[in-house]
């Protein structure tokens, strides 16, 4: 009798920890949509990491309003985050959603895909084939942990939904009579990063290789792979252009965070020649680097941006 109470106890505890797992977090409040350009909107994510009080919308996500309906790049953080995108679009057009674009892995830009997937299980999503390759690998679920965690439960029922349809550099596509260029110079804030022009808009998103005035990680990107990226986006004859983070500028934001990237890489192959390692040269770095330190992220990212860019360094001494 003892024992079996146990167990319907176990049960009822099992039954409602499954209970409480499944239920997702609250929905996101609405931030306004953006008109950019003729056809494109963006809706500006606040600046920060992801945490309890944003509940893990720090990005941009965009759409764009063509002949066939509506493309949309990059839908946020999580299931809540796509939810409002997909409210935002409707406050604009009730045109069907025909397409999803993904400018790199980190779960801050896709895990909304969740939403549009919910609304529409054929949506096609786009991403680089990197990309897809390191979710299959788990980064998705990796992400979905993270920014659960990071959010203190905020982004729960978030679930993964991979890109899959492969773009690589150079592909072009039509998209209810809209063209997408996809640019992926090579590895730059990742190795996967797609940068993405149309022509007719004259609009460019630059994924996280260019964030306005904001410092963002580059665990997993390189130095002289971004600042060759931004070269190529600035070969571009844009009028509009979208940052992974920050607001929406002109040529202006790539030169910007060219010279933050290409200065700081610079500055440190300059100290490691001199024979510093990088706990002397980083106070050294952060005076020489003094135009940027009202960059949001500053301050937490240049020690790691040192010690990343010091590696890298290094490593194309020996090539
Ligand atoms: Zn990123």
């Amino acid at each position: 009798m003892f024992r079996s109470l146990q167990l319907l106890a176990t049960a009822a505890l099992l039954a409602s920890g499954a209970a409480y797992a499944a239920e997702a977090g609250p929905a996101l409040p609405d931030y306004p949509a953006d008109q950019v350009a003729s056809h494109t909107y963006v809706i500006h994510g606040p600046i920060g990491y992801p945490n309890a009080e944003n509940q893990g919308f720090i990005n941009n996500p965009a759409f764009v309003l063509t002949d066939g309906g509506v493309v949309v790049v990059d839908p946020g953080s999580s299931l809540q985050t796509g939810e409002m995108v997909l409210r935002q679009i409707r406050k604009v057009t009730q045109q069907p959603i025909i397409a999803i674009l993904n400018t790199h892995v980190h779960g801050d830009h896709w895990l909304g895909n969740h939403a549009f997937r919910n609304a529409d299980p054929q949506v096609p999503i786009y991403g680089h084939p990197q990309m897809i390759a390191a979710i299959d690998q788990g980064a998705g679920t990796m992400w979905v942990d993270n920014m659960e965690r990071f959010t203190e439960g905020a982004t729960r029922g978030t679930e993964v939904r991979a890109p899959n349809r492969a773009v690589k550099d150079g592909d072009e596509i039509q998209l209810g009579g809209t063209t997408f260029r996809f640019i992926h110079p090579g590895p730059a804030h990742t190795n996967n990063d797609l940068m993405i022009y149309l022509p007719q808009e004259e609009v460019l998103f630059l994924a996280d290789n260019v964030c306005n005035r904001r410092i963002v990680r580059m665990d997993d990107g390189t130095f002289r792979g971004s600042v060759a990226a931004i070269d190529v986006a600035l070969t571009l004859p844009a009028k509009v252009w979208i940052p992974g983070h920050g607001k929406t500028g002109d040529a202006q934001i790539a030169h910007a965070y060219r010279d933050y990237l290409d200065s700081l890489y610079k500055t440190v192959g300059q100290h490691y020649e001199e024979g510093l390692s990088d706990f002397e040269m980083k106070p050294l770095v952060a005076t020489e680097l003094e135009r940027f330190a009202t960059w949001p992220g500053f301050d937490d990212e240049l020690g790691k941006h040192v010690s990343l860019a010091l590696l890298e360094y290094e490593a194309a001494s020996f090539e």
